[in-house]
């Protein structure tokens, strides 16, 4: 399985920043292709102008979130299809930060991954705990909770990409050692069989929180993680790319 760098540049960077970071991604992916799949996926107000710097390249572009529903009366939100429309080939679904700041729960990341599906876009979709759901020992009880409720039932196992961030790792420098996340990860391959059925073990699992180019390799290199979901370090192209470089 060739695995996955996508990085979330969240709700940053102008107009300017977004176009100059992607000039840099493009230079990168001329000069030197690592050996996986890349994505970015910029705040709605930059995909085209990004998407259209890297059309012709191997980095992809995706979304953040989209809506369950193709178009209709939904004030400030994004369809599938419009992503879609601008050349998305993946939609980030249920990140930890739209759960908190937006209150989305299981049933409406599931929702919103058959509506991706069905759009033409591979869903990522997120699950993680919080750090007192670590300390009280309920990591993985959380996670699948997470995943039975937000993973639709025989979705296209081909075009799902789960991830595992744990809460407490997002943008704070701590990252889950090797030893939990490949537990954890072991633990969503085996829920996957249930959920996916035929072909679950060709489900892209990563891992996100706090990768940076220093933990890349050790993290890319265990078990059942099959990529990567990047924050911070997805707004600076030489780290990106230097995790990139990392995989195995
Ligand atoms: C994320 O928000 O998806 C993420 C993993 O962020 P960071 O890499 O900054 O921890």
């Amino acid at each position: 399985m060739k695995p996955l760098i996508a990085g979330n540049w969240k709700m940053n960077g102008l107009s300017d920043d977004a176009k100059s970071l992607a000039e840099d991604l493009k230079a990168r992916s001329a000069a030197d292709l690592p050996a996986c799949e890349l994505l970015v996926c910029p705040p709605y107000l930059h995909i085209a102008q990004v998407a259209g710097i890297l059309q012709g390249t191997e980095v992809r572009v995706g979304g953040q979130d989209c809506h369950t529903a193709g178009s209709g009366a939904h004030t400030g939100d994004v369809s599938g299809d419009m992503l879609r429309d601008l050349g998305c080939g993946y939609v980030i679904l249920g990140h930890s930060e739209r759960r908190a700041d937006h209150g989305e729960n299981d049933a409406l990341v599931r929702a919103k991954a058959e509506a991706a599906q069905a759009a033409g876009l591979v869903p990522i979709v997120c699950v993680g705990e919080t750090a007192d759901q670590r300390a009280s020992g309920e990591a993985l009880a959380v996670i699948a909770r997470q995943l039975k409720g937000s993973v639709p039932v025989g979705m296209d196992a081909e075009r799902l990409v789960i991830a595992y961030e744990p809460v407490w790792a997002i943008g704070t420098g701590q990252t889950a050692t090797p030893d939990d996340v490949v537990e954890v990860h072991r633990e969503i391959r085996k829920l996957l069989v249930g959920l996916v059925g035929e072909g679950s073990d060709r489900v892209r699992i990563l891992y996100g929180g706090s990768v940076k180019p220093a933990n890349a390799a050790e993290l890319l290199a265990q078990a059942n993680v099959d990529g990567a979901l990047v924050g911070g370090a997805s707004l600076k192209a030489e780290d990106f790319w230097a995790i990139a470089a990392s995989c195995p």
